[in-house]
Parts: C-alpha cells; sequence; structure tokens
C-alpha cells in the first residue's frame, strides 16, 4: 500500500512548486498576512513556510496529514462542491509520502507551540522524540512547514526534474503570482542560508503588488477592470496592458476563485484579441481573476492538472474578450 501511495503522492505533487503552491493556499485559508517561504536546492532539500495565520488546534495535529483530513468542510450543502473540487485534503497526506514533513503550529488559545513530525500520512516520532505525539516548543501564532527531501522514496520523479535553478525560479513565478492575486499579504521568498530575500512584497494594491513583480514601467500602463456578468454568473477582475506597453513574451495570470490555474484556450483568445491592437510580435501584460459558482468550475482537480475546466467556457471567453476590448477603446478615447 505504501507503493501504491507513494506513487499517487507522486502524481499528485510533481515539483516542488506543485507543493509550495498548496501550502501557500493552506496559509492564505489561514488568513494569514505574511507569508515566508525558503528553499534549499530548488526546493529538493529543504521547503519551508511560515505563516502567522490561525495555526491549528494541537487535537487536529495527529490528522492533518491523513487522506481527505480537511478542516474545511463544515456545512452538508459545503458536499455539493466538494464534489466538483475532487481535491480536499489531499495535499499535505500526498507530500508526506513522498518528503518528511514537520509542522510546528500554535493556535491563538495555545499557551505554546506544538510541533510533530509526519511521515507516508501520520505522525510519526521525530529524529529525538520516542513518540508521535506533538512536543511543546516555543514559537508565534501561525503555522511552520517543513518537508525536507523531497521525492527522497521516488527516484524517478527527482530524475525527471531540471536543475535546482529552474526549479527555484518555478517556485518564486508561484510566489510572484500569488503576491499579485493576494496584494494585501506581504510574501518573502529566499534561498536557505541566505539573509536577502530574492522576493519580498509589500501589502498595497494589486497594482502596486504588479509593480513589484514586473517592475514600474509594466505596472503603471495597466488598466483596470471590474465587470460582472449575471447571465454567466461570473465576475471579472483584471489588470491588463492598454495598447501602448507590449512585453516579448505574454505574461498571463489567471486566477479562478482564488486559485491559480492554467486555461490555454482563455490565454489564446486574449492573446488573439490584443494581436489586433499591438504591433507585431508585441504581447500584453493580463492578470485575470475570476469568480463562478464553485459548481460551474474544476479548477481544484489536482494541482498538476495543467488545464482548468468550466461551464460555459465559450461564452465566458467572449465575455472576458468583449469586456477588456470596451475598456481599451474607452481609454483610447
Ligand atoms: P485542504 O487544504 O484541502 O483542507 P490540505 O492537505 O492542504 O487539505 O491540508 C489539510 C488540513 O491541514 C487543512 O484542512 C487545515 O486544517 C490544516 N492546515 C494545513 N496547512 C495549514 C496552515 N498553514 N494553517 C492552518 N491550518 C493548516
Ligand atoms: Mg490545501
Amino acid at each position: 500500500e505504501a507503493v501504491v501511495n507513494r506513487i499517487a503522492a507522486g502524481e499528485i505533487i510533481q515539483r516542488p512548486s506543485n507543493a509550495i503552491k498548496e501550502l501557500i493556499e493552506n496559509s492564505l485559508d489561514a488568513r494569514a498576512t505574511s507569508i515566508t517561504i525558503t528553499a534549499k536546492d530548488g526546493g529538493l532539500k529543504l521547503l519551508h513556510i511560515q505563516d502567522n495565520g490561525h495555526g491549528i488546534h494541537k487535537d487536529d495535529m495527529p490528522l492533518v496529514c491523513e487522506r481527505f483530513a480537511t478542516s474545511k468542510i463544515t456545512q452538508f450543502d459545503d458536499l455539493a462542491s466538494v464534489a466538483t473540487y475532487g481535491f480536499r485534503g489531499e495535499a499535505l497526506a500526498s507530500i508526506s509520502h513522498v518528503a518528511h514533513v514537520t509542522i510546528t503550529t500554535k493556535t491563538e488559545d495555545s499557551p505554546c507551540a506544538w510541533k510533530a513530525n509526519y511521515s507516508d500520512g501520520i505522525m510519526v516520532p521525530g529524529k529525538t522524540g520516542a513518540t508521535a505525539d506533538p512536543k511543546p516548543t516555543a514559537g508565534n501564532v501561525g503555522t511552520q512547514i517543513m518537508i525536507e527531501d523531497l521525492f527522497f522514496n521516488v527516484p524517478i520523479r527527482k530524475k525527471a526534474l531540471k536543475s535546482s535553478t529552474d526549479e527555484y525560479n518555478k517556485i518564486l513565478d508561484v510566489v510572484n503570482r500569488y503576491a499579485i492575486h493576494n496584494s494585501a499579504v506581504s510574501f518573502t521568498c529566499k534561498k536557505a542560508g541566505t539573509n536577502s530575500a530574492d522576493f519580498r512584497s509589500n501589502p498595497g494594491t494589486t497594482r502596486d503588488a504588479i509593480r513589484q513583480v514586473f517592475g514600474p514601467a509594466v505596472a503603471k500602463e495597466l488598466v483596470e477592470i471590474s465587470q460582472s456578468n449575471p447571465g454567466l454568473d461570473v465576475e471579472l477582475h483584471a489588470l491588463v496592458s492598454n495598447a501602448n506597453y507590449n512585453m516579448k513574451k505574454m505574461a498571463f495570470l489567471l486566477f479562478i476563485n482564488h486559485r491559480l490555474v492554467e486555461s490555454t484556450n482563455i490565454k489564446r483568445a486574449v492573446d488573439n484579441m490584443y494581436s489586433t491592437y499591438l504591433p507585431k510580435n508585441a504581447h500584453a501584460f493580463c492578470y485575470v481573476s475570476l469568480e463562478m459558482k464553485p459548481q460551474n468550475v474544476d479548477v481544484n482537480v489536482h494541482p498538476t492538472k495543467k488545464e482548468v475546466m468550466f461551464l460555459n467556457e465559450d461564452l465566458v471567453i467572449e465575455f472576458i474578450c468583449d469586456t477588456i476590448r470596451e475598456k481599451l477603446a474607452e481609454v483610447d478615447d
């Protein structure tokens, strides 16, 4: 069974940046306002995340790495969205099958922090401890998760990875995107053993966050869009290039219901639309956030599932392109 679980986990978590995406989302779910990520060897030796969110209760600690253990389904109603989300309570479980996991966490009402080690879905004794129970320790309210030796037991997965530098850049890219989508949260990303951060965002507007990632020239020209489509039950919030600025390569950041996703169809349609505005070989910057009914979207299938699926795709794409086009025309006037 351990081998089967490991193979399944290696499908879900294929590289360090998949793990960090899940960990960041957990920190955001815990209402963290400050998130610090540290990586060693592109996240393979060490992947560490520290947040100031609400923490995990000591009593819940034995469960967090168990498959399908989630604290996020509280009402019977939620079951409808669970069916479509498909992926719940599997992230930490999967990670614990392919790495050594240590969690240190403190809730507001606990007098101290608690630390526990995990392996293959269950709490295990730490390097020094004889028992598997959480051990009291010092710490602030929030959670620290340490992932060590990712894929130590999945050599094939490890071989398929690129260089540490490439893997680290993928981590940085995920952090950058979440920092833009969560501009009120301060994010830090650094390599272990260094004091200087490779990225640090200060809380501000979405445009501020884009400036911090892509620079002032990109941020300055962006047009902000907020538009809802009651018929489709879709809300669009976006910051996109006006017709003046161009990137060498299209930068396309897409969030659906606050999850970072990819959609070749949306991206291609928006890029095509821009080609009528921009000079040949010029590209746009687009940050697009969509909110739709959870039942209408399948964003959460797998951390690695590249393409998002949602209802009324053609109509939603038309709505996005029309809205951007109208806004660009307005700005032009
Ligand atoms: P899910 O996010 O789908 O619930 P995960 O495997 O990602 O599943 O996490 C399992 C559980 O661990 C969460 O439901 C939550 O209760 C707890 N958890 C994980 N990370 C954090 C965190 N940073 N802060 C507080 N609770 C956390
Ligand atoms: Mg999660």
